[in-house]
């Protein structure tokens, strides 16, 4: 038997959360069975947490949309016991039972071998927020966003993926400019490498269609106004990453950025990140944020804290990355 924080709904219809033991054989649906070692929060698991709807498909779920563990037996042979894997997306903690529990399925083919040289605490306390930073950059890449330039904008940025795309895009020499509605947290930003800071209501502000020139590429957390204000004040022929609706999920914008400036709008969906770019996004990472970079970004907590962390993360007061022991 394992321990398992799920998400139930009562006859009343009302979803809460409840810490239960369940025998191995409740655990379905692949082909691979590990031993969770440690998972995270992110925003989305705040949210299924907290019983908001759209998250979570069908009750009892163990939510928790990323893990890392142990292989303990696999049936496609392509995996091997006691092999250390990461999970992240596919539906995990949404549609399939995910991290919040000592033990987990999954299938082979979703699962990322740990890079070498790196730990799975590291894995998590990159987690979906991570991938999804190094995604971001990946694509104002693949745009020819390059650091000479000139400014590049973060949203949300002491957020897990602000502050991871704060982290690389510095590393890779990028001048980073962070926003965001936490003030105090200035010198933490500058710690990771952001040069300057602007606050974000100086940014939903901008209404008109067309802003002064500014960013060269931005990764965007917030969406809604936060994202148009980026959009508008985006440099002819720059790119948009479109993450995140940590501030709403409207985007009030004109077609004029696009059509007058030629500024692309890129999305990036970690979820289903095709393999390829998955496991090329987790190398990268293991060589551009190892751990004593995370360490002054992550803070790490236990199963039985994750009802009180929710509420935080949707309050905006979680700062970085929050990992979670599964194990005790
Ligand atoms: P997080 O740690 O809660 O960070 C979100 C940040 O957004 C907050 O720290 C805050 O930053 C800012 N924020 C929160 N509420 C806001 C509001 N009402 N108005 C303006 N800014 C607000 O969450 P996360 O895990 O980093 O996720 C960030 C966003 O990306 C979420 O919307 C999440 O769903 C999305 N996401 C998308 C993908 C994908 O594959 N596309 C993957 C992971 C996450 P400041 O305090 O610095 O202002």
């Amino acid at each position: 038997s394992f321990l398992a924080l799920r998400m139930i709904k009562d006859e009343a219809g009302a979803v809460r959360p409840e810490f239960q033991t369940l025998p191995t054989s409740d655990l379905t649906g692949g082909d691979t069975l590990i031993k969770v070692l440690y998972s995270s929060l992110n925003y989305k698991d705040g949210l299924a947490l907290a019983g908001r709807t759209g998250i979570l498909r069908s009750y009892p779920m163990t939510p928790g949309i990323d893990l890392v563990g142990e292989v303990l037996s696999s049936d496609t042979g392509e995996l091997t016991a006691g092999q250390s894997v990461i999970l992240t997306g596919y539906g995990t903690g949404e549609r399939q039972n995910g991290g919040y529990a000592e033990l987990a399925r999954a299938q082979a083919a979703h699962l990322v071998p740990l890079p070498a040289g790196t730990a799975p605490q590291w894995a998590m306390s990159v987690g979906t927020a991570g991938l999804t930073a190094m995604l971001a950059v990946m694509a104002l890449e693949d745009h020819g966003v390059k650091p000479d330039d000139g400014e590049v904008l973060v949203t949300g940025a002491a957020g897990g993926v602000g502050s991871t795309a704060v982290s690389l895009l510095a590393t890779a020499g990028y001048n980073v400019i962070a926003s965001t509605g936490r003030p105090a947290e200035e010198a933490y930003l500058r710690e990771l490498g952001a040069s300057g800071l602007i606050h974000r209501d100086e940014l939903s502000s901008l209404k008109r269609p067309l802003e002064k020139e500014r960013w060269a590429g931005v990764i965007d957390n917030v969406g809604s106004t936060t994202l148009a204000g980026a959009i508008a004040s985006t440099r002819t022929h720059g790119t948009v990453a479109a993450c995140g609706n940590a501030g709403g999920t409207d985007l009030p914008s004109t077609v004029f950025p696009f059509i007058l400036r030629g500024v692309t709008l890129a999305g990036i969906d970690s979820n289903n990140c095709p393999m390829p770019r998955r496991k090329a996004a987790w190398e990268r990472l293991a060589r551009d944020l190892p751990a004593s970079k995370l360490a002054g970004v992550t803070t790490t907590h236990d199963l039985r804290d994750l009802p009180q962390l929710a509420q935080e993360i949707l309050a905006g007061k979680v700062r970085g990355r929050t990992v979670i022991r599964v194990q005790d």
